[in-house]
């Protein structure tokens, strides 16, 4: 019933009904204590997850429903990239709605969303992440947010990524990611139940860990790594912010 009941959620004639469901949240939600960067409103609390009214103190914006991996992303994007005044071609892996209809509306940004499966109206692509239907040098910019934790091949996706993005351009990666011990994969773990267990979600095949930065730069990016702790706590608490979200800013060479 709940399969039925998101897969009629997720209709893309329903982007209307979405976005109205939304904004009338946003008005719920309306006050001044915290501020989303993704759509620029100020609200008294975070929505927190599968509720209309309970809060969050980092949970979903009420108004996009970016959660704080999103909020956190947009931060870095606005502070050290040219995304938001130069002309730019940016694919989304796996595209997240709060991002999908912010980047669609900036006039500058020619924005790819590609998924498995027409899920929406932010779908622009069907493809699937380890063979994308895309041109080699044909981008600008991708984002690839807690996608490749799902991928077992996912060092054929990160070479994707590497292989479609022009030499200079530039890829946002982030995933569920432990800082005290290395990679954890095992491809006995099949159950959905024991997964779950093992890696953290039902879908998740590994949990990466302190060797994940050196497996993208396998492909040939340079990798930065931008730790959650590098955004001043006084940021964090404005934007409700976790401190688990981290991001790798993967630059092809020129
Ligand atoms: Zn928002």
């Amino acid at each position: 019933m709940k399969a039925v009941l998101l897969r009629y959620l997720r209709h893309p004639r329903l982007g209307a009904l979405k976005e109205a469901g939304f904004f009338i949240r946003g008005l719920l939600f309306l006050g001044r204590r915290y501020q989303c960067p993704c759509c620029g409103w100020t609200v008294r609390a975070f929505a927190a997850e599968r509720s209309i009214l309970r809060e969050s103190e980092t949970g979903y914006c009420p108004r996009c429903n970016a959660k704080a991996r999103h909020r956190r992303i947009w931060l870095f994007l606005k502070q050290n990239t040219e995304l938001f005044s130069k002309e730019v071609r940016l694919l989304e892996v796996a595209p997240w709605w709060a991002f999908a209809r912010r980047f669609r509306s900036i006039r500058n940004i020619c924005y790819v969303g590609l998924d498995l499966q027409r899920t929406g109206p932010h779908v622009t692509t069907l493809g699937d992440a380890i063979a994308l239907p895309l041109r080699a040098g044909s981008l600008d910019a991708a984002i690839c947010v807690h996608v490749l934790e799902h991928i077992e091949e996912d060092r054929q996706a990160i070479a994707e990524l590497y292989r479609v993005l022009k030499p200079g351009g530039w890829s946002i990666i982030t995933v569920p990611l432990q800082l005290d011990r290395p990679t954890h994969e095992d491809p006995d773990v099949r159950d959905p139940i024991e997964r779950a267990r093992v890696f953290g979600e039902p879908g998740h095949v590994r949990l990466y860990g302190t060797d994940f930065i050196d497996r993208i730069r396998e492909s040939g990016f340079d990798v930065t790594l931008d730790l959650a702790d590098c955004v001043s706590a006084d940021l964090r608490r404005r934007y409700g912010l976790r401190d688990d979200e981290n991001i790798f800013y993967c630059r092809k060479p020129l």
